[in-house]
């Protein structure tokens, strides 16, 4: 596909999408100072949360302990009523905390800025770790693939692929660089806002004509 043809569907994605907010984990979130430690966190609250349950556990975390050394204070218990009522809060809350204690040991309380070393993190996936790449070290070259971003490439027709894991690979070879960086924001807010999961809003979807609407059997 033409790279132009990217151009036009960012752009109108773009314009449509100015009227909402980025999704949680990568925007700026009231007293709470972005880092790749802070970001880290919020993407780990995220995981299977709504994005105003998750604002408001890393605020309440976060604003008041943004290092793994202030972390590292908390027992579990404490940790776990900071996020509640986040998905699966008491096994995150157990994540964060081991997680803060091999940062302090093994990375000298700095978040890994390799990939590799990210994914040695227990909890840690590559959606996860891409997005620290991109949104906390703000790295060039890495494309964090979430739900939506693996369900509307294939709607559109630009891939067919079966797991996140597979889009990645197939959209780090079709999709230009220069896309790369605004991929992941614009593409979970439209997920999230247009093309849903179940019965996308087609008819008032900015990119209908672009669209080969693979395996969309109902719509609005
Ligand atoms: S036309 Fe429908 S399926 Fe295609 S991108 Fe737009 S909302 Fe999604």
């Amino acid at each position: 596909m033409p790279a132009i043809l990217f151009q036009n569907i960012f752009e109108l994605l773009q314009k449509e999408l100015q009227k909402y907010n980025t999704p949680i984990v990568t925007r700026e979130k009231a007293g709470v100072k972005e880092t790749p430690f802070t970001t880290l966190i919020s993407c780990i609250l995220s995981l299977r949360t709504k994005n105003e349950v998750t604002e408001e556990a890393a605020i309440s975390l976060l604003s008041q302990y943004d290092t793994p050394e202030k972390i590292a204070q908390l027992t579990e218990a404490t940790l776990a009523n900071l996020i509640y009522p986040v998905g699966f809060y008491k096994t995150k809350a157990k994540r964060i905390k081991e997680m803060t204690q091999v940062i302090i040991k093994k990375y000298d309380g700095n978040v890994p800025d390799t990939m590799e070393e990210l994914l040695t993190l227990k909890g840690v996936g590559r959606k996860t770790a891409n997005i620290v790449m991109v949104y906390g070290h703000h790295r060039h070259g890495f494309l964090p693939i979430d739900t939506h971003c693996h369900r509307i490439p294939n709607r559109l027709g630009w891939i067919r692929t079966k797991t996140p894991e597979e889009t990645e690979q197939a959209l780090l070879k079709l999709l230009p660089e220069q896309f790369w960086d605004d991929f992941n924001d614009l593409f979970v807010l439209f997920g999230q806002k247009i093309c849903v999961p179940i019965s996308p809003f087609c008819s008032k979807c900015p990119i209908q004509q672009y669209c080969k609407q693979i395996g969309v059997t109902t719509k609005r």
